[in-house]
């Protein structure tokens, strides 16, 4: 069925005005004014409203073994979640194990996601360990349309990779022009500090923090940047929490390392003392660089909008607080790490961002998708609304006032991190690819149709 959204104040990237928008096939092809309708139409009339482009996470967890249990959505459940929020693309990491290759994990993947994905999505391909078989296969996955690696300098015996792995993995990427996206923190001075905390007796999720301070996420940034710098690589610092990280990855890009950053809604507008809550509740806000003081959060917004942080991702990452938490009770190493933000991330970034003065329109349309796009080589067929690109619209009611609640969400986790937290703004309507996927805050769209975007790589 065709779609036509009439009285559309469109917003994108870099324009603003007001237009009606044809959509037919999946895609847009017509944006003008007083379109006319057809008999076979489904007409909405967005009079009030703002259109943006559908919104791109770039950094998700949806099927996730982790930490010795497993993320609690799946992907359909995590798809409603995302769609609902007004997301309609999500990068998920794709993690093979230490005993797996890169096929592997692809197949896995795709098998969790197929048929069930409500939403669109793609994947960063993790490397976890190398040799001649990973680097075959590597190169098999990004010709299949991954043209992304993920590595952990973080969870060393676990996920991580050693600096041999990491010249490798670099050198390939380079060769192939691929994108590397990296969790920057110092393995080794992070084991140590667990080790000290815990034998003073320091063993809740209030001393998680001091564990993984904002040193040893930057220097984790510098060892990158070095790599980066040596092979010529492009790399994309997820996650990044704080001022000195920050500092560190700019002090790169003056040199010419080509680095992009991103953040999380959550350092935005969480910070420490979440994690210090009594009662372990502060289990709820454990997770990998920690929420940091809140002097880091200006730096952050300031990083935004100028241009030093590229995109706002969730790393969503659910784990339930009465039965998973719990496992690092009597040691905040074992409490497994994460926060569900998948369907939070826009309303939350509209109120403290667009609404709050701290970014304009354009700022907020590019941070929440069309740089993720730009990025990652999906522009313009997400990211943007023009002639030709995918349907994936948002209108977005900025009139709407309410409260995010636990109630209320899509996500199967036990527990919503921004429990009362006011929104000023909300999608009234959602599409995909021209369908009708969410009305009011809930999922009304047919379950299981999202696809996988095969891309091409593009950083050479
Ligand atoms: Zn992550």
């Amino acid at each position: 069925m065709s779609l036509l959204i009439k009285n559309a104040e469109i917003v994108t990237a870099t324009d603003h005005y007001h237009a009606d928008i044809w959509c037919e096939g999946e895609q847009i092809t017509q944006i003008g004014k007083n379109l006319p309708g057809s008999s076979n139409a489904e007409v909405i009339d967005a009079s009030g409203k703002l259109v943006f482009p559908g919104f791109i996470d770039p950094h998700t967890h949806i099927y996730l073994p982790f930490m010795g249990t497993f993320a609690k959505d799946d992907y359909s459940s995590a798809s409603r979640a995302a769609l609902a929020g007004g997301t309609t693309t999500i990068f998920d990491m794709c993690i093979p194990s230490r005993n797996e290759n890169p096929l592997d994990g692809f197949r896995q993947w795709n098998s969790q996601a197929e048929g069930k994905a409500s939403c669109d999505w793609t994947y960063h391909l993790a490397v976890t360990h190398w040799d001649e078989t990973v680097e075959r296969e590597l190169r098999e996955v990004v010709a299949a349309g991954v043209p992304s690696f993920k590595v952990f300098l973080a969870y060393k015996g676990a996920l991580g990779i050693d600096d041999v792995e990491l010249f490798h993995t670099l050198k390939l990427a380079r060769e192939l022009g691929v994108m590397v996206t990296a969790h920057c923190e110092n393995s080794e001075i992070i084991a140590e500090l667990q080790k000290e905390l815990l034998a003073s007796g320091k063993t809740g999720p209030q001393h998680h923090h001091d564990s993984r301070p904002p040193r040893v996420e930057a220097e984790g940034v510098h060892h990158l940047m070095t790599f980066a710098e040596l092979l010529g690589t492009h790399c994309y610092i997820v996650h990044l929490s704080c001022d000195e990280a920050l500092q560190v990855a700019m002090a790169a890009r003056y040199r010419g390392v080509n680095v992009w950053v991103e953040t999380l809604i959550q350092y935005l507008v969480l910070d420490k003392t979440w994690a210090e809550r009594p009662d372990f509740e502060g289990a709820k806000y454990v997770m990998s660089p920690p929420l940091r003081d809140a002097r880091n959060q200006p730096v952050l917004w300031n990083g935004l909008r100028t241009g030093m942080i590229s995109t706002v991702a969730t790393d969503h990452a659910p784990f339930d607080f009465q039965s998973q938490k719990p496992m690092g009770k009597d040691d905040f190493t074992r409490i497994p790490n994460g926060i569900p933000s998948l369907e939070e991330r826009v309303n939350l970034l509209y109120t403290h961002g667009v609404a709050q003065g701290r970014l304009d329109l354009h700022q907020f349309v590019a941070v929440a998708s069309t740089n993720a796009a730009k990025l990652f080589g999906l522009f313009p067929r997400k990211g943007t609304i023009q002639p030709g690109s995918d349907a994936d619209l948002v209108i977005y009611d900025p009139q709407f006032r309410g409260r995010l609640s636990h109630a209320a969400q899509h996500s199967a986790v036990d527990y919503n991190a921004f429990e009362g937290f006011e929104i000023c703004g909300r999608p009234a309507v959602v599409t995909l690819r021209g369908t009708v996927m969410v009305r009011d805050g809930k999922f009304v769209g047919p379950a299981g149709g999202g696809r996988f975007l095969p891309r091409k790589a593009t950083h050479f």
